[in-house]
């Protein structure tokens, strides 16, 4: 599988195919101070974080 650096997939089934999520609950909250933003893979539903550099690099 080619996976380049820099792209965004979800960990569970690496497709591309993610949505962001809604910040919801306290773990959210302690993510988000750690710079960590709520993704969730539309393919099969996984929940993940994704580390806000990526997202905002990504999203330029
Ligand atoms: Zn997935």
């Amino acid at each position: 599988m080619d996976v380049k650096p820099g792209e965004l997939r979800c960990p569970r089934c690496f497709k591309q195919d993610i949505a962001p999520s809604l910040p919801r609950g306290v773990v959210d909250a302690i993510m988000k101070m750690s710079r960590r933003v709520p993704r969730h893979c539309r393919a099969c539903g996984n929940r993940f974080y994704v580390a806000e550099y990526k997202v905002r690099a990504l999203s330029v």
